[in-house]
């Protein structure tokens, strides 16, 4: 692995590469949402850093202590996650193990390198670190991360050099989702890319969701039912069963925009034979070659399944905001 092995940021992968030649020690801070490549980013710069022989590209991958990294023995680098047990990481840890580790000049690797994920480190944990950040001995290199910059605090943001990593392409999102799922169905990755709003870690997720069959059937039926539903079965059985699957929220409006994408295709060739839900050919068959349904009823739909997405991102009332998506799929398919 090498910063080219990874897809994306461009600038970043360039700042970082200089930052392995002209210095081996300070500290730096990764800003960005969950899944936006984080600590894919800290362990190949960690890497980099310890490297007998960096180039433009990062680590060389050939060295002791290449080696060494890729195989999870090296003793210079500490890193600090999310504990298993406890909400935070105690103080004590940062206390007791991080600072005074941190004086300590690296065993075998040019450079020691701790990774600490400010984002379970409370305050007084930051507080106590704030020595060490301020004045790493040679050779020390703290890496830190962070989701929510607004929890850190100002003493360690203004010790710290800031990498904030930028929203990824659409074409960049679909090539870390085709690494990370490769057998994901190429009309699921578009709507994946599409929804992920160019974090990829939400892209994957999305992509994955997909993968869960009882979950696709569930709504294949709740989905195929709704031009014809009550508002009594609507407001109640299906808004259930959106409140039940609220934790696949995501999953559930990416597998009904597979659902009207496949209603598309069937309006526009009949007989498509590549839809997404080939269980409920018949069914969507049926319902595409209706009088009721055509390519714009069906784009208002998709618009309702969008908005439903947006109100999730700004947290909005989950019930409604369903409710509201559900109606709208059956006016426009019940006219
Ligand atoms: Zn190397």
């Amino acid at each position: 692995m090498a910063f080219s092995d990874l897809t994306g940021q461009k600038s970043i992968k360039s700042r970082l590469a200089s930052a392995v030649s002209e210095k081996r020690s300070g500290t730096f801070m990764f800003t960005g949402p969950i899944g936006s490549g984080r600590h894919a980013f800290a362990e190949e710069f960690a890497k980099a850093l310890m490297c007998s022989d960096p180039g433009t590209d990062g680590a060389c991958g050939k060295c002791d202590c290449c080696k060494y990294f890729g195989a999870g023995t090296t003793p210079d680098i500490m890193r600090v996650y999310k504990p298993s047990e406890t909400k935070n990481v105690k103080v004590s840890f940062i206390k007791e193990s991080v600072v005074p580790e941190a004086v300590l000049r690296p065993q075998f690797s040019k450079t020691k390198v701790f990774i600490l994920d400010l984002d379970y480190l409370g305050t007084e944990s930051q507080n106590a670190l704030l020595k060490s950040l301020e004045e790493p001995p040679a050779h020390v290199v703290f890496i830190l991360l962070s989701s929510n910059r607004d929890m850190v605090l100002d003493t360690v943001i203004s010790r710290a050099t800031e990498i904030k990593l930028e929203p990824y392409t659409n074409d960049e999102i679909i090539e870390i989702v085709k690494k990370n799922v490769p057998e994901c169905p190429a009309q699921t990755l578009t709507i994946a890319a599409a929804n992920s709003g160019g974090v990829p870690g939400k892209a994957i997720e999305i992509a994955k969701q997909g993968e869960d069959t009882d979950l696709k059937r569930e709504v294949a039926d709740m989905f195929l039912d709704l031009p014809e539903a009550t508002y009594f079965k609507i407001l109640n059985d299906d808004a259930a069963f959106m409140a039940d699957r609220k934790a696949d929220a995501v999953a559930v409006a990416c597998n009904i925009l597979l659902l009207i994408d496949d209603l598309m295709r069937l309006k526009g060739v009949p007989g498509y034979k590549n839809i997404s839900f080939a269980d409920h050919r018949t069914r969507l068959e049926k319902l595409a070659g209706s009088s009721k349904v055509d390519n714009v009823r069906l784009g208002k739909c998709a618009g309702a399944v969008k908005d439903f997405l947006k109100a999730l991102d700004v947290n909005a009332n989950f019930d409604a905001a369903s409710c509201a998506m559900l109606l709208k799929i059956h006016e426009e398919l019940n006219k």
